[in-house]
């Protein structure tokens, strides 16, 4: 059965992606199973360009088809911040409580109506030979005026969805799972990667 490299070192996300990649003819591989250690300057101005640097590199460095991702939280009243910057928000050192709560002073005076933001999640995904796709998958949600539970991680507290009128952070993992823009963006994947068993590419 071909390989695929799941270039991450997130056990959270490469379960996700187990999950959704279920039943397709691929032995998912992970950066610990090959050993590799490298990591990629993400210098990209946009979660695609991200996605596709890190793909394009692993799938060079392992010889197999590898994906690779970029995630992160844009809030329209910020002019789309911290985008690509989300991981490293409130600078080097920073916890998640350090990021929500610079977040929350930043929109301390937008009201909650004019508070709205969205998920995105980019993947690439790209074969030792230079060819590359990828796909975004986002979810809606408004930035809270306060933190509310415990689940999820990262900017989840803050992330107010209206459907479920609950907080990512109140909602069951499997919940956010279902609809989240990573879950959405691995769906997408899924189809660009029957197209390439069905085309003998992978
Ligand atoms: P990365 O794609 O894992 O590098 O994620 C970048 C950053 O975006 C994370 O460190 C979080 O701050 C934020 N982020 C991405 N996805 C999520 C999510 O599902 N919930 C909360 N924060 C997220």
């Amino acid at each position: 059965m071909p390989s695929l490299l799941i270039a991450t070192t997130n056990q959270n996300k490469l379960r996700e992606y187990a999950a959704i990649f279920a039943g397709l003819p691929l032995e998912l591989r992970t950066l610990r199973d090959l050993g590799i250690t490298d990591d990629v300057d993400e210098t990209g101005a946009t979660f695609a360009e991200n996605a596709r640097l890190k793909a394009a590199f692993y799938a060079a460095r392992s010889g197999l088809p590898a994906l690779a991702d970029d995630s992160g939280l844009e809030v329209h009243a910020l002019g789309g911040e911290p985008g690509v910057r989300s991981a490293r928000y409130a600078g080097p050192g920073a916890s998640d409580a350090d990021r929500n709560a610079l977040l929350l002073q930043k929109l301390a005076h937008v009201p909650f109506h004019a508070r709205l933001a969205r998920f995105v999640c980019a993947i690439a995904l790209g074969l030792p030979d230079g060819t590359l796709e990828d796909v975004e998958g986002s979810l809606p949600g408004v930035i809270d005026m306060a933190p509310r539970g415990t689940h999820g991680f990262g900017y989840d507290p803050l992330f107010y969805v209206l459907d479920e009128n609950a907080t990512l952070a109140e909602l069951p993992p499997e919940r956010k799972n279902a609809i989240s823009h990573r879950a959405q963006a691995a769906r997408a994947a899924r189809v660009v990667l029957e197209r390439w068993v069905a085309q003998g590419l992978l």
